[in-house]
């Protein structure tokens, strides 16, 4: 029998803790870091007898992001009690929404490298978040743990929750919709959108069935991704995990996952509920609120500048590739930045845009920093184009300086004053070290006289070394040309 083969299926479930002073129904502020149980009150530690009170900033922010995620805003909508028990939620049950959500029936145009994919979207809805359970053990799970400790600071945080259609069918594309949902969010001002400390969280529904199928195998969920890199890892050990089962006869559970970043692999966290566990009622407390016409009109007309737009100016406006534009537009930040280098850089925004991408992408990478937490500027980035524009410096001595900018904050200026880089165009200057140069590689000059090429970029490199970088390679080449 032929081995068959699987497709997966995936669909999403994106929270995003929402940038609002104050929490979704009270006035405790929203932090982030703080000594727990210190911003909260009697309506968010769910004591009995208090009422909550809609944040109309939330209802702002939901619609907003429904909008941008071209979902129909739903003229009426309610607030419902997802009844559960666990410690880190004081009132046994989360105030969330149930049939009606704000927004519903949208779409995502994902781009990626080979194409552009359509991902619809289900709904998009608001609810509050829990709070932070710390458990006291080493791998700092509850299974190990004596005892735990709760933190309410986060309970009552607004979170708006965007759920897709199963139409996602790799790991490469769940990265490519997660990375582009967050940009939205960032541009709308909504949310930092910041994975690693939890304020975007992305559970994953992953299914798989035989290619060419149409009906829907059983899914697994799974939670606990703290990065891209986390999530596209969870999603190839799960898509594997399920094959193989598949394959040698088994079959899929419908179960929560937990991925295990230190051990590259997802575990059984619990049998999934079913959405009749949750006991979904409309919250008395709270009666359903209005979205007329008039004010989803008035937040479409006052939407920002989404990534999908900001790409089109930069490719229309600066006359960027569109793989440039879509990497520039990938975090709000890098577009700010971009943005604000070409206002000091006119003459050639690709040549920023390269920096970009390149060095600054790969030293911003390996310290793990965004780039709004660099110490690079864009006046720093640009000084040190024009300090190479001006053969002030070569390339390669600014490679050197960015190191040095990047560690320190120095401008470039300073940087090649106190360490003396600028480049050497002195004629005369550069000949003494050509001699000095031939002379010591008789062999090599040898081989250049008989053709041999590759003997050329070896004396060339002898002569920059000697001059620390700092010759001018075009003058150094011109003159052994010229002496051989
Ligand atoms: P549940 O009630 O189990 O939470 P939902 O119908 O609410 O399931 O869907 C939750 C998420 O799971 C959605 O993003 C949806 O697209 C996705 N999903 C539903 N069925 C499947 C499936 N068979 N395989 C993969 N993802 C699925
Ligand atoms: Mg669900």
């Amino acid at each position: 029998m032929a081995v068959k083969d699987y497709e997966a299926v995936i669909g999403l479930e994106i929270h995003v803790e929402l940038l609002t002073e104050s929490k979704m129904f009270c006035g405790s502020a929203v932090t982030f870091g703080e000594e727990p149980n210190t911003h909260t009150c009697p309506i968010c530690l769910g004591l009995p007898g208090t009422l909550p009170v809609t944040n109309k900033k939330a209802i702002e922010y939901i619609t907003m992001i429904g909008l941008a995620l071209n979902c129909k805003i739903n003229p009426i909508s309610q607030f419902h009690r997802k009844n559960y028990f666990y410690p880190d939620m004081p009132k046994d049950y989360q105030i969330s929404q149930y049939d009606i959500p704000v927004a519903s029936n949208g779409f995502l145009d994902v781009e990626l490298d080979g194409g552009e994919r359509r991902v619809r979207i289900l709904r998009a809805h608001i609810e509050e978040d829990t709070g932070k359970l710390l458990h006291e053990s080493k791998s700092g799970r509850l299974h190990e743990a004596k005892y735990s400790l709760v933190d309410f600071n986060r309970a009552g945080t607004p979170l708006a929750e965007t759920v897709t259609e199963p139409d996602i069918r790799s790991a490469e594309q769940a990265v490519a919709f997660v990375s582009q949902l967050r940009s939205i969010v960032q541009h709308l001002g909504v949310s930092d959108g910041n994975m690693e400390e939890g304020s975007l969280r992305v559970d994953a529904n992953i299914s798989l069935r035989p290619v060419g199928s149409n009906e829907f195998g059983v899914k697994a969920e799974v939670k606990n991704m703290n990065s891209f890199r986390s999530l596209k890892k969870a999603l190839n050990f799960e898509i594997e995990r399920q094959e193989e089962l598949l394959r040698n006869g088994g079959e899929v559970h419908q179960e929560t996952r937990h991925w295990d970043e230190k051990l590259g692999r997802t575990t059984t966290l619990r049998r999934k509920e079913e959405v009749q566990d949750y006991r979904y009622f409309p919250d008395p407390d709270l009666v359903p609120f209005n979205l007329t016409e008039d004010y989803v009109e008035e937040i479409r007309s006052k939407l920002p500048e989404l990534p999908k737009d900001r790409k089109k100016r930069f490719i229309e406006e600066y006359g960027l590739p569109a793989h440039d534009a879509r990497v520039l537009t990938q975090s709000k930040a890098v577009g700010d930045y971009f943005d604000e280098a070409v206002k000091l850089y006119k003459k050639d925004p690709k040549n920023v845009s390269n920096w970009i991408i390149g060095e600054f992408s790969y030293h911003l990478k390996n310290a793990n920093l965004e780039i709004d937490e660099s110490a690079i500027t864009p006046k720093h980035l640009v000084n040190l184009l024009n300090l190479i524009d001006k053969k002030t410096i070569s390339g390669k001595i600014a490679k050197e300086v960015f190191d040095e900018m990047f560690n320190t904050g120095k401008l470039p200026d300073i940087i090649v004053e106190e360490k003396q880089l600028v480049q050497i165009v002195d004629e005369s200057e550069i000949e003494k070290i050509v001699d000095a140069v031939l002379e010591e590689n008789a062999q090599a000059v040898e081989d250049l006289k008989s053709g041999k090429e590759k003997a050329l970029g070896f004396l060339v490199g002898q002569v920059m070394r000697f001059s620390k970088g700092k010759a001018n390679p075009e003058i150094v080449n011109r003159l052994i040309k010229k002496k051989i």
